[in-house]
């Protein structure tokens, strides 16, 4: 080989490398608004205005105005040179860094992947007249001086046209206007007293008032029902500062979707910090269910490390593990100040899957009482049934083995003394209160939150075990051997002992107390499936789930005729639960209405 032949190593050239930097920092449409409305945050601006026009094809231009700072004609030739900032002089300041930008990177990068159009003048203490630049694909067109208000005007067009693979990995155009919304939503409950005004193909999307408070923005974002039925968080722990608002288990989500987060100002993604909320709520809610919760996070500037990803979405936080717990327990403790039974007005969950499991609302047809048509219902008239013979020994048994309570009660009772008038549809017990309040309890639900309190507290002398007479033979996939094999010291300090008998299957000798007697055995081997089959969501440690699970399977089931006796023992229990409010599933147990829910209904004012 020639010695001089040439290198196959060449160095690029700036244009290059601008563009695959760019590939960082602006990976979609959604990133420039970002990026644009940060730097309007930063120059201090009042009121920000974003102009969005689409085609069918996708975002077509994207504007961002702001009366902040503007800048000087020299300030605004610099502005789009990669690295250059105005906001930091050296890696020492990211220390203490406020702003949301800081790396200088953001405009050289927009700028190397479009044509922009920057219009500023500086603020009327700041000297200087009014400058407009074109600049295309990184190389300035034209720089003039014009006539502007104060502030910055950026407009952006023709995004991605020299990088047409970026270009091709657009998604739609409502897909690109749903991240653009999304990231807004963050950005705007992040700084409440700027106004904000989106306008999409000349509509107004979006709008918010300057200075106004949290609510009144959450308001604007998700409507005035959510923002009321809030909860405050004001809470000051030894590292961080919390506040913001936070809602009732029972407008739980299916998604995280209405967590948003801000850390000393930055709206971040922050998976950490929604499961630390979620387990603010433990039980409260279901494990694949989300709260809402809009929080502000102050926390020490040197523990956060917001230079870890060029978008600056993700921060890093040191003493993360002691932030969480602070996090978490702020957000239990306020839960449990807060009044947790839904009132009749308030907004209903979505309804959960699950919950058709249970209930037992089979339709029949029969004869209307009066004249003896038949019409169809979806529920017996529960009130006036008498639980069979054999049901009522099984709920009696049931309700035995939960009468003593978990032991020490709790020293604040969240229920008052509540009257048992009935029960309705084989589910519901109907029950008054000394305030006059009318409460309607799942059976199930709150049969289950009662055992599981019970079973998650009991200690380790308790007899927890029955012996079964036969042992029952289970045979499981050797999927299922493997995991079951696993369980099985768990499974015996909750009262199972199994025995692996080789060949994927295994020998059941005794189950938990909290069982009662297994009238049919295939509850073991459901019990066994629901323990072995794959986890979905939130994951909770084995004896969690062990415990859920005897709770669900041992508690008196939907569809089971009580009692007025029977009912009036599960309120009574039910209101020495420490959690009496959700089932371990986080669904609720009870409901109230109060007269004046009744009587709106019934249009009495
Ligand atoms: P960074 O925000 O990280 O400093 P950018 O590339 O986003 O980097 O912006 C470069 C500089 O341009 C900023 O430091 C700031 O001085 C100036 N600038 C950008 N946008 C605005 C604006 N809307 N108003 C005033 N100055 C701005
Ligand atoms: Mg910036």
């Amino acid at each position: 080989m020639s010695q001089q032949e040439a290198p196959v190593i060449r160095v690029l050239d700036q244009a290059t490398v601008n563009q695959i930097a760019a590939g960082e920092v602006i990976e979609r449409p959604a990133s420039v608004v970002k990026e644009l409305v940060e730097n309007a945050v930063d120059a201090g601006a009042r009121s920000i205005r974003i102009e969005i026009t689409s085609s069918p094809g996708g975002i077509s231009t994207i504007r961002v105005i702001d009366d902040g700072s503007g800048m000087s004609p020299a300030d605004a030739g610099l502005a789009f040179t990669p690295h250059a900032t105005s906001k930091i002089a050296s890696i020492a300041d990211l220390d203490h860094v406020l702003t949301l930008g800081f790396r200088g990177e953001a405009l050289a990068s927009i700028a190397s992947v479009s044509r922009i159009t920057l219009i500023t003048k500086p603020r009327e203490n700041l000297s200087g007249p009014g400058t407009k630049i074109i600049i295309a694909g990184g190389r300035i067109i034209t720089n003039t001086t014009v006539g502007a208000p104060e502030g910055t005007s950026i407009l952006v067009e023709d995004l991605f046209y020299n990088t047409p693979a970026r270009k091709k990995f657009q998604k739609t155009r409502n897909t690109e206007l749903a991240h653009i919304h999304g990231l807004l939503e963050g950005i705007v409950l992040a700084h409440p007293s700027i106004a904000f005004r989106l306008y999409h193909n000349g509509m107004e999307n979006l709008l918010t008032d300057r200075d106004a408070t949290l609510p009144d923005t959450i308001a604007r974002v998700y409507g005035a029902e959510l923002a009321r039925s809030l909860i405050p968080v004001i809470a000051t722990s030894l590292l961080v500062q919390i506040h913001g608002y936070i809602s009732l288990p029972a407008q739980s989500r299916k998604d995280h979707s209405r967590i948003r987060i801000a850390v000393n100002q930055r709206y971040v993604s922050s998976p950490a910090i929604v499961n630390a909320i979620k387990e603010g709520y433990g039980t409260l809610l279901a494990k694949d269910r989300f709260p809402v919760a809009f929080l502000s996070i102050a926390v020490d500037t040197t523990l956060v490390d917001v230079n870890v990803h060029p978008t600056k979405k993700l921060v890093r936080i040191s003493r993360e593990p002691e932030i969480l717990h602070e996090i978490r327990d702020i957000i239990h403790a306020t839960l449990f100040q807060a009044d947790l039974i839904p009132g009749a007005g308030s907004p209903s969950q979505e309804l959960l899957p699950e919950d058709n499991a249970e209930i037992i609302g089979e339709r029949k047809a029969v004869p209307h009482p009066v004249s003896g048509d038949y019409c169809i219902t979806d529920i017996q008239p529960g009130i006036v049934s008498e639980p069979t013979h054999a049901g009522n020994l099984m709920t009696d048994r049931q309700l035995r083995q939960t009468e003593l309570g978990s032991g020490v009660p709790p020293v604040t009772l969240h229920i008052p003394p509540l009257q048992v008038i009935g029960q309705f549809g084989g589910i519901y017990i109907l029950a008054t209160t000394d305030t006059g309040e009318l409460v309607v309890i799942d059976q199930h639900a709150a049969h289950e939150r009662i055992l599981y309190e019970m079973v998650s507290t009991h200690g380790e002398e308790d007899q927890l075990l029955q012996e079964l007479i036969v042992p029952v033979v289970l045979h499981r996939t050797p999927r299922e051997s493997a995991i079951l094999r696993e369980l099985l010291p768990a499974l015996s300090r909750e009262g199972f002992i199994i025995e692996d008998f080789g060949r994927d299957s295994f020998l059941v000798r005794a189950i938990p107390v909290f069982l009662g007697k297994p009238e049919d055995l295939s509850l073991i081997d459901e019990i066994i499936s629901d323990l072995t089959s794959p986890e979905s969501g939130q994951r909770v440690d084995n004896r969690e789930r062990i415990t859920r699970i005897i709770a669900c399977r041992g508690a008196v089931k939907a569809g089971t005729v009580c009692s007025q006796e029977q009912c009036q023992r599960v309120a009574n229990q039910l209101r020495l639960a420490k959690n009496p409010f959700t089932c371990p599933h986080g669904r609720p147990t009870l409901i109230r209405f109060s007269k004046e829910d009744l009587d709106g209904m019934f249009k009495r004012t």
